[in-house]
């Protein structure tokens, strides 16, 4: 395992190729590093020995020590710890740690490449590719950006049937050592400061539509490589430093103008079925990790709701009260279904630990389904404070502060600073550069909405309970599988 300085160093030697604002800036400059603190708390807190066997874990593959997000997951405890620690990071940094696109990339390859060997009677060697690259990607600790969702086009045309058919990235020539592929990704979580871009189709696909059914993985610097950065930071504070205002998130939309990969690192080329389950298992082990995650979301609204109650004298009353259970049955509900994921999860060909697909994604739809009624809540209880508040500097201006003591006192014994920090970490929460991307993200990150009912109705036996209503009714029962025949 390397530390969070070594991590900036490898970054620091990186070709540049991020824009941002008119610029091409450096992966270290000093908004990135704000995007990317959780990114090097991930380094740091894997050296605490109190995080040890938590944040690290064992590689199946080499036996080393490695980092928990660099784990391919081998069992049900390594999927509920997966989890307890995304939830608990969260806690810590008050946002995404974005980690966790690498690793649930590398874990849907891992189950993949072995069926496409499968698949194909040994005749390509993806799982053999995979597991070198899998061994390189633990021994340097490496990062990765799941470039996974492509910019789609016509919402009715499938990828074969675009205008443009780039629109979904794609191979456009094959060579003796490798494929070039075009074609651009948007909502590249962490593109500006990871090691490597890993990249799998976005949905499922057609047999004519081989060229689009590519994953492979190449360093985010590769020529042809050109990322367009957003950067959600939080209000820096200088008066009153708190955690909340350190941590931000990074975006690229990530361009491929006809980049070369060589074939050690193309893990699926051409195999269609497959490609549409790599795009799947993605989104499948994301969701998992939001079960990990979204509880931690809601613990900090929820906590900074009952804490601003608490500092203007209404916590026992009875609307807040009622209002604290909705969000405890959210946060809990959400980590139960991540939990039941991965007590019913099952092992693919390879030793990958699968969670289960409706109890993720019956999870992560109850987060998203909440996601703004959790912030209305929030807002509600605050009233209008956390966009009207006067800025730091006047807090910190000894003309200014005598006056903001007293007027904004609110429950008796409470000190004033204490009123003024949890308004502030509120306005930070409602109001702040982080709240839109933490809204939407809350909806559509790890796949939208319709991708979750998609993911249920495909895999839930409805015909079962079909069944069980025509018993009740006194109507004869239909065979499943002889409905499925016809
Ligand atoms: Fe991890 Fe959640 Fe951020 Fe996704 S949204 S990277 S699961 S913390």
């Amino acid at each position: 395992m390397i530390t969070s300085e070594e991590f900036l160093e490898r970054l620091r030697r990186m070709r540049p190729n991020c824009y941002m604002h008119g610029e091409l800036i450096k992966r270290d400059d000093p908004r990135m590093l704000v995007s990317m603190k959780d990114i090097l708390m991930t380094y740091d807190l894997a050296q605490d020995p109190k995080y040890d066997g938590f944040i690290t874990a064992t590689s199946h593959i080499s036996g080393k020590k490695i980092n928990r997000w660099n784990h391919i997951h081998q069992s049900v405890e390594d999927l509920l710890l997966k989890q307890k620690i995304t939830r608990e990071f969260s806690h810590m940094s008050g946002t995404c740690i974005q980690r966790c696109m690498g690793c649930d990339m590398m874990n849907a390859l891992s189950v993949v490449t072995k069926e496409a060997d499968e698949q194909n009677n040994g005749k390509t060697e993806y799982y053999a590719r995979f597991l070198n690259f899998l061994k390189e990607w633990q021994d340097k600790d490496m990062i990765g950006a799941a470039a996974q969702t492509d910019v789609k086009g016509d919402r009715l045309l499938r990828p074969h049937e675009q205008a443009d058919p780039d629109l979904y990235l794609r191979v456009v020539d094959r060579k003796p050592g490798g494929i070039i592929v075009r074609g651009c990704k948007v909502h590249t979580t962490v593109g500006q400061y990871c090691d490597e871009l890993i990249v799998t189709p976005c949905r499922s696909l057609t047999p004519e539509e081989k060229d689009w059914a590519v994953c492979f993985s190449i360093p985010a610097d590769t020529k042809g490589v050109k990322l367009l950065v957003e950067a959600a930071n939080p209000t820096p504070r200088k008066a009153f430093p708190a955690e909340v205002a350190k941590h931000g998130i990074g975006h690229t939309t990530t361009i491929f103008d006809d980049v070369f990969v060589p074939y050690e690192r193309v893990f699926l080329d051409g195999e269609t079925r497959l490609g549409g389950r790599a795009a799947l298992l993605f989104a499948l082990y994301h969701r998992h990790s939001y079960t990990g995650c979204k509880p931690a979301y809601t613990d900090i609204l929820m906590g900074t709701t009952a804490l601003i109650a608490e500092v203007s004298g209404i916590e026992r009353e009875q609307h807040v009260r009622h209002k604290l259970a909705q969000m405890i049955s959210v946060a809990e509900l959400v980590n139960a279904a991540g939990i039941a994921a991965a007590y019913t999860s099952t092992k693919a060909s390879s030793g990958t630990q699968i969670p289960d697909v409706v109890f993720c994604n019956v999870g992560r739809k109850h987060a998203g389904e909440n996601i703004y009624h959790e912030y209305d809540i929030l807002c509600d209880i605050c009233g209008g404070q956390p966009q009207t508040m006067p800025y730091e500097e006047e807090y910190a201006n000894p003309e200014f502060r005598p006056y903001l003591d007293k007027y904004f006192a609110r429950k008796k014994d409470v000190p004033p600073e204490t009123i003024h920090r949890a308004f502030r970490l509120a306005q930070d929460l409602l109001a702040g550069p982080l709240t839109s991307n933490m809204q939407i993200a809350g909806v559509h990150g790890g796949g939208s909405p319709i991708m979750e009912d998609i993911a249920i109705l495909g895999t839930y036996d409805i015909e079962e309970k079909k069944n069980i209503a025509r018993r009740l009714a006194g109507i004869p029962e239909v065979d499943p599988k002889a409905k499925k025949r016809k």
